[in-house]
């Protein structure tokens, strides 16, 4: 049977699913220093799909760092993924034993991909271990959570980066040099959305809202938000939304599909949404010599691109390996990710604005 680490670039890409992205860091990181050609060694934290489908295997293809160690409250995953990653012993931690990560010199870097609620919890327990964290997205349950994060690294002096791999893939960066840069004149209108149908366990942790936050909005929508952000540069002021629930009995603690008119200063909105029961990956921009987009966008798969010009013809890479070997070097340079935790802060203000106005059917501003 193929193993995950026999598969090539081009298998690695071909299977992972469509589904479910510097600045100068002053002093804080200044007591850390590491040999500039050690490969870092990361841990993950909950071994679930995305670990097992994508953050592993990408793994297995990053040239700044690897995989040493996990944190997992299954003992036979432990032991399946020892074998499989020759992962030591002294590596391998459950939820109880995680803080003794900090008396483990192999680990350099945490990496958080549990459900939501259990985000901000292990991210500053793990920046308490005196390890620098990425986190998964959505970064937590609300702004304020994202808030207490950024400070508790903050305050033990580690980095903090959220798992936005998009900002890491070429056909992603291309959209923000032609919206940031105006290539095409300035953007006169944005449309997008991402979503897919759920057909998952009824029970899973992802429809119930005090372990996810929300559905499809915090899940999937949390990619039309930064899509258009980072289309444009610039942050919005306000949004209003509204919702749509076809499957009520099966989306009963959570959002199905997720409408939003985000407003910019000078008064631009922007069209995006989102749903667990609509299959989107999308973003369409028109400016004023021309249009382009991406369409898939936003999955871990092959994405594509246009502009008035034809098509992008951008090679596809793995995303999630780019997104750790950078990571990997800022904590070598002691230097802020492009996605720390204040990109993850800013995307979940967007988020909580969206719920508000879903709750009072009015124009909320985002604060
Ligand atoms: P998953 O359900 O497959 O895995 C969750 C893991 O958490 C499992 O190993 C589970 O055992 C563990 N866990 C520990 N305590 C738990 C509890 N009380 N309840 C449920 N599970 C518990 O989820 P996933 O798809 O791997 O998602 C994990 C995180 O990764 C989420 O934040 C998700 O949004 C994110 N994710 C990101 C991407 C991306 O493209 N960046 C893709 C998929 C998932």
């Amino acid at each position: 049977m193929e193993t995950l680490h026999s598969l090539s670039r081009r298998d690695f890409l071909r299977n992972a699913s469509l589904g479910a992205g510097a600045l100068a860091f002053g002093n804080i990181l200044s007591s850390f220093t590491l040999k500039p050609d050690k490969k870092l060694g990361i841990a993950l934290v909950g071994l679930g799909s995305y670990s097992t489908g994508q953050l592993a295997p990408a793994l297995q293809h990053t040239k700044n760092c690897y995989l040493a160690g996990i944190v997992t409250g299954h003992p036979a995953k432990a032991e399946a993924w020892k074998k499989q990653y020759n992962i030591p012993d002294k590596n391998i931690y459950n939820y109880e034993t995680y803080d003794e990560i900090k008396n483990n010199p192999d680990i350099d870097i945490v990496y958080v991909v549990l459900p939501v609620s259990m985000h901000k919890e292990y991210t500053i327990r793990g920046a308490q271990a005196g390890k620098h964290m990425i986190c998964e997205k959505p970064m937590a349950l609300n702004a304020k959570e994202c808030e207490d994060m950024i400070a508790a690294c903050k305050k033990a002096n580690r980095l903090l980066s959220i798992g936005y791999r998009l900002h890491f893939e070429p056909h992603n960066m291309e959209i923000m040099r032609l919206g940031q840069k105006q290539i095409y004149g300035k953007v006169t209108s944005i449309d997008t959305g991402n979503g897919f149908t759920y057909r998952g366990d009824p029970n899973a942790w992802r429809l119930k809202k005090a372990m996810a936050g929300g559905g499809g909005l915090m899940d999937m929508g949390i990619y039309s938000i930064q899509g258009t952000r980072y289309t444009l540069g610039q942050e919005p002021i306000a949004v209003k939304a509204m919702q749509e629930k076809k499957r009520p009995d099966f989306f009963k603690d959570v959002d199905e599909t997720v409408f939003w008119e985000l407003e910019f200063p000078g008064g631009f909105t922007a069209h995006g949404k989102s749903s667990y029961n609509n299959d989107w990956s999308y973003l369409h921009v028109e400016a004023q010599h021309g249009k382009f987009g991406l369409e898939p966008a936003f999955g871990y798969g092959e994405l594509d691109g246009y502009t008035a010009k034809g098509p992008m013809n951008i090679p596809n890479i793995i995303q999630q390996a780019a997104q750790m070997d950078d990571f990997a070097e800022c904590v070598r340079q002691n230097k802020q990710s492009r996605v720390p935790g204040e990109e993850g802060l800013k995307d979940m203000r967007v988020v909580d604005a969206i719920y508000r106005s879903l709750d009072s059917g009015k124009k909320e501003k985002i604060i």
